[in-house]
């Protein structure tokens, strides 16, 4: 298993509109790429853009600008 690099941060958690991220250490169990899918699937639907992102873009990790973080 990789080292989880998260700590206490849940943002992706609390920010992904798919309900496709859960708080576990284990990659398997965090990321429910099936959930994700059909949110995008939906969206598509919806008349919107198949996108996303929502996960990476409020991740400090991927995010250092805005989160200020050194890298
Ligand atoms: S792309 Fe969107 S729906 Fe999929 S896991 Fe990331 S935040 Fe959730
Ligand atoms: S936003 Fe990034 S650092 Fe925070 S829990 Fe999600 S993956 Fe981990």
């Amino acid at each position: 298993m990789i080292n989880s690099l998260c700590g206490d941060c849940k943002l992706c958690v609390n920010a992904c509109p798919g309900n496709a991220i859960i708080d576990s250490l284990d990659p398997k169990k965090s990321y429910n790429p099936k959930k994700c899918a059909n949110f995008l699937i939906n969206r598509k639907k919806e008349g919107h853009p198949f996108a996303c992102g929502m996960c990476l873009y409020i991740c400090p990790y991927g995010n250092k600008n805005t989160y200020n973080l050194k890298k």
